[in-house]
């Protein structure tokens, strides 16, 4: 079987946080590959400690896949602070015999360094055009732990497990790894919280991740991290903002500084994304939604929200708001420009990590999560369908029939993006749903 297949069959999916279908990517010949391990969330620690602890397994996935979309060059790009990872995978890269084929480029220590586009722009001094794709300038992108999960695919073994760091306001801070499935709750109490419903979580990073409405779900191969604050924390209380309460607020107070333009990594980049343009058409109760379709050109990174406004408005979520208007609508924005230069500012205006943690108040949080062995002993596991960008799964499996653990038991519709669905243990199907395939877990006999 090809790469493709492989990656295919084993469900790989960005384990970035998009869940876009690993398998679509080796679609296409790119010149360059490129893995992001920049990790730019605070406190999230996955991807630093998974090329620490498994820098062959992740190096010989990125190769497979760059050999396979006939790239002619791979670059790991990670922070230039994580010193001894890069000088370990350096080592292994040149003990592997691939120091003609793949390099380690060093990061800034910036937020979004892993923003797909500002990745690419650091590693080749490309810049991704206007509402396109690293593809369009030559460049394939996966993440670290995709690249791990590459290469247990070409071993035999599909995705039925990810990695996650429980961060925050916690007496103990830990990156696990979670068999798909397994219930929020049980990997929250492994940072030594009773109650979770006594927290707020985030599901995902500080930045991007949104706060959960309660914690009775399950984890899925997409679950990067859970940051658990207290209710009253500033950063709870801003990303709790309804959007139309952000609007309100937005129409009285904006003061039109445009710092959430100057500071926008795809202003930066050259595209003409202009949050302040939007809040002023906000303020002026401007309804023709067709003018304001550069919203679109918004990657949600919410530096300007979290960041960059002096008045703590609500940039983004404005932008949002427009989005959702311009897709009711149909209507797509239209790049003018192909070729795009970088601000001639861009660099005095990039947002320091570390100011960034301070100024969301997670400093004292800012802390190691490491990389601890729990073992997951769940009485059921339920597997969504749908973990991934794409139709939901089809189940190939009924009521009552036994599945072992790295049984495929849903499958990619046909003609259709998606990912194949695997079950994490062995035991007994006892519920397929719309939207999830409940296993109760046991031996198989
Ligand atoms: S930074 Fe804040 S106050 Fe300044 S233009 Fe943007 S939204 Fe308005
Ligand atoms: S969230 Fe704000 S800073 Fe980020 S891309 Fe969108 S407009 Fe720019």
């Amino acid at each position: 079987m090809d790469l493709l297949n492989i990656v295919k069959d084993a469900g790989i999916i960005g384990a970035g946080g998009a869940g876009f279908p690993t398998h679509a990517k080796l679609t296409s010949k790119a010149e360059y590959i490129l893995l992001n391990g920049a990790e730019c969330e605070p406190l999230l620690r996955v991807d630093q400690q998974l090329m620490e602890r498994f820098p062959d397994e992740i190096i010989k996935g990125l190769e497979a896949a760059g050999r396979y979309i006939e790239a002619r060059k791979a670059i790991i790009g990670i922070k230039g602070k994580h010193k001894e990872v890069i000088i370990l995978l350096r080592q292994r890269i040149g003990a592997l015999g691939l120091s003609n084929y793949m390099e380690v480029m060093e990061l800034r220590d910036i937020y979004p360094a892993g923003d797909e586009q500002v990745l690419v722009h650091e590693l080749t001094q490309r810049i991704v055009p206007e509402v396109s794709i690293p593809l369009k300038v030559g460049c394939v992108v996966i993440n670290a732990e995709t690249a791990l999960n590459i290469s247990k695919a070409m071993a035999g073994n599909p995705v039925t497990e990810t990695y996650i760091t429980v961060a925050g306001d916690v007496p103990q801070r830990l990156t696990v790894k979670v068999p798909v499935g397994v219930s929020i709750r049980d990997v929250l109490r492994q940072c030594g919280v009773e109650n979770a419903d006594d927290y707020a979580v985030i599901d995902g990073g500080p930045m991007m991740g949104s706060v959960m409405n309660n914690v009775d779900g399950y984890v899925t191969k997409k679950s990067k991290g859970y940051v658990l604050l207290r209710k009253d924390h500033f950063l709870i209380r801003k990303k709790s903002v309804s959007l139309d309460r952000a609007r309100i607020i937005g129409k009285t107070a904006c003061e039109q500084c445009r710092m959430c333009t100057d500071l926008c990594p795809r202003y930066l980049l050259g595209h003409n994304m202009q949050p302040h343009k939007i809040m002023r058409a906000l303020s002026y109760n401007l309804e023709d939604v067709k003018e304001q379709q550069i919203a679109q050109l918004c990657c949600e990174c919410n530096a300007c929200e979290l960041f960059s406004c002096p008045a703590n408005l609500h940039p983004r979520s404005v932008n949002k708001f427009y989005k959702q208007k311009l897709a009711e609508q149909g209507i797509k924005y239209q790049p003018i420009l192909m070729d795009f230069q970088v601000r001639s500012a861009r660099d005095y205006r990039l947002i320091p990590s570390k100011r960034l943690v301070a100024r969301i108040g997670l400093t004292a949080f800012d802390k190691p999560a490491p990389l601890t062995q729990v073992e997951f002993k769940p009485e059921y596991v339920s597997i969504a369908l749908r973990q991934h960008i794409g139709a939901p799964a089809t189940p190939v499996v009924a009521i009552g029939e036994q599945v072992k653990a790295g049984q495929m038991i849903a499958k990619i519709p046909d003609n259709s993006l998606g990912a194949a669905v695997h079950s994490s243990f062995n035991g007994t199907v006892t519920e397929i749903k719309d939207n999830s395939i409940l296993i109760k877990v046991g031996s198989y006999v």
